[in-house]
């Protein structure tokens, strides 16, 4: 009966727990909220997923955020009614479809602005913006002050449908820097001085993502920053965890799962026989002689997760030895249950795989 059961179900699974992202995020949510932070709740990790946004929308975020206008567009379609608010800077290709879909957008080019603008008025819409400045961490946003002073005077007295919403910036994608009380005071300095500028206060200072998280944590987050952009943080909880040695573990780090139906069990030697030369991407990897062992290969590859070693095999004594594209293989010698073809096994993940399961058409996704 049960086997019939699980015949039936197609595999690869991803498994999403929704009231644990629920719980997470009103968790998140209240901490913020606490130090008047709104949470703009980030669904690109997750490809946009309806139920998983529903959640982030219920546990009280402010805004819905994407990198992608496409998952913002569809989740619009889908009754999501939040503002939604894209996190990468605007492709000249996008803004017809930024503007009629999306509230409001990161921004750190005056001809983007100005395209904004023109679509703006084709369109009788207005789009919202937040300049972004750069910390250090290298990525997107003004490195000067002062021209980014001038491009804030400018959107608020020149752009007639775009508003200035406010400022903001990103730590800790390409450089790898920790905001800081210092870094974070700076952008909060320069929003002062902006406001003294534009004889108003600004609706948005927004201090970050996930990274950003430990500073509210540990009460030392600028008063001024009052937004912030949460992806990682809520859906998976891990990095600052493991990473950042927080104790993070009010939070729920188990909701995403992937199941995958083993194929094959045998006994094999655990180094390559005959010359070896590279895989199929172009890798030389090294193996190490450990005998022989016995192994299950999964029918689950790199092209639905892409990185094997962000994978957290579930049960004990399971440790994944490598992958190809469509295959998944687990030394399971050490394991002290019978592994047989047939059998499903879990993981859990980092947040490289939840990106890529989440958005590989052939993973069933099931939510609980
Ligand atoms: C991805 C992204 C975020 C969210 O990052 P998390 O680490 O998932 O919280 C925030 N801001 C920008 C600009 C991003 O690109």
């Amino acid at each position: 009966m049960c086997q019939c059961i699980e015949q039936k179900q197609k595999y690869p699974i991803l498994q999403v727990n929704l009231k644990k992202i629920y719980e997470n995020v009103k968790c998140t949510v209240d901490l913020c909220n606490g130090k008047g932070i709104r949470i703009a709740g980030v669904v690109k990790g997750v490809n946009g997923l309806f139920p998983v946004v529903d959640q982030f929308v219920k546990a009280g975020c402010k805004y819905i955020a994407s990198s992608r206008v496409d998952q913002m567009i569809r989740l619009k379609g889908a009754g999501i009614n939040l503002p939604m608010m894209l996190i990468r800077i605007p492709m000249f290709s996008e803004i017809d479809e930024l503007v009629k879909h999306v509230d409001s957008s990161l921004n750190s080019e005056l001809e983007t602005l100005n395209q904004i603008e023109q679509t703006c008025k084709a369109q009788g819409k207005k789009h919202g913006v937040v300049l972004m400045f750069d910390l250090g961490d290298l990525r997107e946003g003004f490195v000067d002050e002062d021209e980014f002073m001038d491009m804030a005077v400018y959107v608020e007295n020149t752009l007639e449908n775009v508003d200035l919403l406010g400022v903001g910036t990103n730590l800790g994608c390409y450089g790898s820097i920790k905001p800081t009380e210092e870094n974070l005071g700076k952008l909060c300095d320069i929003a002062e001085k902006i406001e003294e500028k534009i004889n108003r206060k600004l609706e948005i200072i927004s201090g970050g993502a996930t990274s950003t998280l430990p500073l509210i944590i540990d009460g030392k987050i600028p008063e001024k920053v009052n937004h912030l952009r949460i992806g990682e943080g809520m859906l998976l909880a891990k990095d600052l965890d493991d990473l950042w040695k927080i104790d993070m573990s009010h939070m729920h780090q188990d909701t995403f799962v992937l199941k995958a139906q083993v194929v094959e069990v045998k006994d094999k030697p655990t180094y390559p026989i005959g010359e070896i030369f590279i895989d199929a991407f172009g890798k030389t990897p090294t193996y190490e002689d450990k005998g022989i062992r016995k192994r299950a290969l999964l029918a689950v590859g790199k092209q639905d997760f892409v990185m094997h070693d962000k994978l957290i095999p579930q049960k004990e004594g399971i440790e994944i030895i490598g992958s190809s594209s469509d295959h998944l293989i687990v030394d399971i010698h050490g394991c002290n249950e019978e592994i047989k073809i047939g059998d499903i096994l879990d993981f859990e993940m980092y947040y490289p795989p939840m990106l890529y399961l989440s958005g590989s058409p052939s993973v069933e996704k099931v939510y609980i």
